[in-house]
């Protein structure tokens, strides 16, 4: 897929709507704070497949009728997009591993382990930003990732 300048909102809708199953299954109650229109350079695709891994992720953490809140906030050279949830959360020794391939949590045949290693890829390597984390176990978890307006060469 090729790097195109595109209005990131409009983008995010489109990961949300396919992420609607899954809130509907969990009853979740989502909230998505964004300005009209961001226009960033991206590589549409991968950004909407790395967005879509933490809001399932969120979904499966959270207990039924758990809140998800996602945000858009743009900043002088960078925009941050940020997903917080307030489900199981993370224990402090884990938060290290949870982007390494093929570290899971969950039963076998549920999750592969793939989705945050392939995330950290798209956002850190592909669009040169930075994904964290924040956590309190039984609390709830936040990935807060940011990437560059334009994407240097
Ligand atoms: P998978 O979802 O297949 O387990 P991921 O790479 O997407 O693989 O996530 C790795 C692990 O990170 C999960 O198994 C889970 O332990 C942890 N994790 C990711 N997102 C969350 C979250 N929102 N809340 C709690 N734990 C999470
Ligand atoms: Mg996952």
């Amino acid at each position: 897929s090729a790097m195109k300048k595109i209005n990131l909102t409009e983008n995010l809708q489109s990961t949300i709507s396919i992420a609607k199953t899954k809130f509907n299954e969990k009853a979740a109650n989502f909230n998505f704070e964004c300005p009209d229109e961001l226009y960033v350079e991206c590589y549409p695709g991968q950004l909407n497949q790395a967005i879509l891994n933490v809001l399932i992720n969120a979904t499966q953490a959270i207990d039924y009728a758990g809140r998800i809140e996602m945000s858009l906030i743009e900043f002088e050279e960078e925009v941050q997009i940020s997903i917080k949830d307030d489900g199981c959360g993370i224990a402090e020794n884990n938060k290290e591993k949870i982007f390494d391939p093929f570290y899971t949590t969950k039963p076998i045949g549920t999750g592969t382990g793939l989705g945050l290693s392939i995330t950290h890829k798209i956002i850190c390597e592909v669009h040169q930003g930075k994904i964290e984390v924040e956590s309190e176990p039984n609390k709830g978890a936040k990935f807060i990732i940011s990437i560059p307006k334009v994407i240097s060469l």
